[in-house]
């Protein structure tokens, strides 16, 4: 396939929720087909629509050449990796991933729906999204910079660059 620039949500409120960002990092990268080109900083949020406590957020932006079923179940493959455990439906996860965007394609197929369906209500795909490429458009909705201020009421935080090892190149 033509290589498309894809952007990946990364989430996890469980256990070390650093050291799973950094590992789902690091799967990202040895994605067969696929280069890591950027990931942003890592946030810090309350959960929604979820239990447990605050979720670590990021986004990475990745080219790859894998069609989209194909770079869905890789990341569910990465998330099993992990240990996910589904015991019930919004409960605590140690890895989360999504498929946020596809360059400005719109994919709806029973398994997969993209543009991700609550990528506009929620500040911790928002936020880093933007933090990453702040000219980004979404296909559907348009420029996602518009979309911010929907979600200013959310609580979330940038955590420091010094705890930010994840957004590091080389780390
Ligand atoms: P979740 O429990 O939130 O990780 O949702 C996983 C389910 O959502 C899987 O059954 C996927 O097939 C489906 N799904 C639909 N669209 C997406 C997407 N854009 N990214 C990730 N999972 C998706």
């Amino acid at each position: 396939m033509k290589p498309e620039r894809v952007f990946v949500g990364l989430g996890s409120n469980l256990g070390d929720a650093h050291a799973s960002l950094q590992r789902a990092r690091a799967a990202l990268a040895a994605l067969p087909q696929t280069q890591l080109l950027k990931v942003s900083p890592v946030y810090r949020s309350a959960p929604v629509d979820a239990a447990g406590p605050d979720f670590l957020n990021a986004v990475a932006e990745l080219e790859t050449s894998l069609s989209p079923p194909a770079l869905l179940h890789a990341l569910q493959a990465i998330e099993q990796a992990q240990g996910r455990e589904r015991p019930y439906r919004h409960a605590p996860r140690t890895l989360d991933l999504d498929l946020l965007l596809w360059g400005q394609q719109v994919i709806e197929t029973p398994e997969l729906v993209v543009p991700h369906p609550r990528l506009a209500q929620r500040a911790f795909v928002l936020l880093p999204l933007l933090a990453l490429a702040p000219g980004l458009v979404h296909p559907r909705l348009g420029p996602l910079a518009a979309l911010q201020p929907a979600v200013a009421g959310q609580r979330i935080e940038r955590l420091p660059d010094a705890a930010n090892a994840i957004a590091r190149p080389g780390r």
